[in-house]
């Protein structure tokens, strides 16, 4: 294999919960267990939706967990000349063009129908801008290390919005020029994100840019099958040892690695070294993962 590069990139809306923990941990064991390194960058292209304070949070969490990461921290709020030139690089393209539609307009469609590839529909109204995922035409495929095979037609996906009519920054867009920039090789992450991929790679492809190695993991779901999050209240991960050793062991087990029971209560570091050298991605089973820790508490 080349070298093994992995990341974690947490959005920083809030702090992390047990679905992120499960995320973090797998990436972290996978890029360890390969003997590469493992670098953290936080997601702050959204400023509204980031509150003060969660950033750092995050980092205090994951230190607790012990999943301490190499090199310094990527802060995606100090990117927007990259990303911008990226942006230029794909109009010179001919892969991304201004949009003044707004969502109501085409609220009939499954997807963006394209209204401004050939030109703004409406000049001197504020634009967004989209990639033409049409062209090239070829089907996105790629093989996941766990969900085997995935396949996509381009025509179903839709010009995703790279740069937002408010002058942020779009997601796809800035996770791919950073993948890149930081020389990442494996991107191991939540199963929500799986069909994300395609665009990511469909970007990577234009730019020429390396192709990366996916793991997308089974969503961790509360015992009311709904996927933790922090809409639904999931609880922040705690940074008190004591707390934090049985969440891990928590952690290991949502991943099927079926860790022994006695490694509940060992320090941190332990239960890393062994989830490392354990680590196993076909135990993973590939179907949503419910967890009795870490959920919503339950409302009355
Ligand atoms: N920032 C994204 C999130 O927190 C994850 C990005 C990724 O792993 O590609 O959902």
């Amino acid at each position: 294999m080349s070298h093994y590069r992995g990341r974690f990139a947490p959005t920083p809306s809030g702090p992390l919960h047990f679905g992120s923990l499960v995320a973090a941990l797998a990436s972290f064991l996978d890029a360890r267990h390969a003997g590469g390194e493992w670098l953290l960058r936080i997601e702050d292209i959204d400023p509204p939706r980031c509150p003060a304070g969660a950033a750092d949070q995050i980092l205090r969490q994951l230190e607790a967990f012990g999943l301490h990461w190499d090199g310094p921290t990527l802060y995606q709020n100090g990117r927007g000349s990259a990303y911008q030139a990226t942006l230029e690089r794909l109009v010179e393209l001919g892969l991304a063009y201004p949009c003044s539609c707004s969502r109501k307009q085409w609220r009939n469609y499954p997807i963006y129908p394209g209204w401004c590839r050939e030109g703004v529909r409406e000049p001197g109204r504020p634009v967004a801008w989209r990639l033409r995922s049409d062209l090239g035409l070829r089907p996105v495929i790629w093989q996941d290390r766990l969900f085997d095979e995935q396949h996509f037609d381009p025509a179903t996906l839709g010009d995703v919005v790279l740069k937002r009519k408010d002058d942020l920054w779009a997601y796809q867009l800035a996770v791919v020029v950073d993948d890149a920039e930081q020389g990442v090789s494996d991107v191991v992450r939540g199963f929500d994100l799986l069909d994300n991929t395609p665009w990511q790679r469909q970007l990577q492809h234009a730019l020429e840019f390396p192709e990366l190695r996916y793991l997308h993991l089974p969503l961790i779901t509360g015992e009311n099958g709904q996927k933790l999050s922090k809409q639904n209240l999931a609880p922040a991960l705690p940074t008190d040892d004591d707390a934090v050793r049985p969440l891990l062991h928590a952690a290991l087990a949502a991943l099927d690695q079926a860790p022994p029971a006695e490694l509940a209560g060992s320090p941190v570091a332990e239960q890393l070294a062994w989830g490392g050298a354990h680590w196993e991605i076909s135990r993973i089973r590939p179907e949503p993962h419910r967890t009795t820790v870490g959920g919503a508490p339950p409302s009355d």
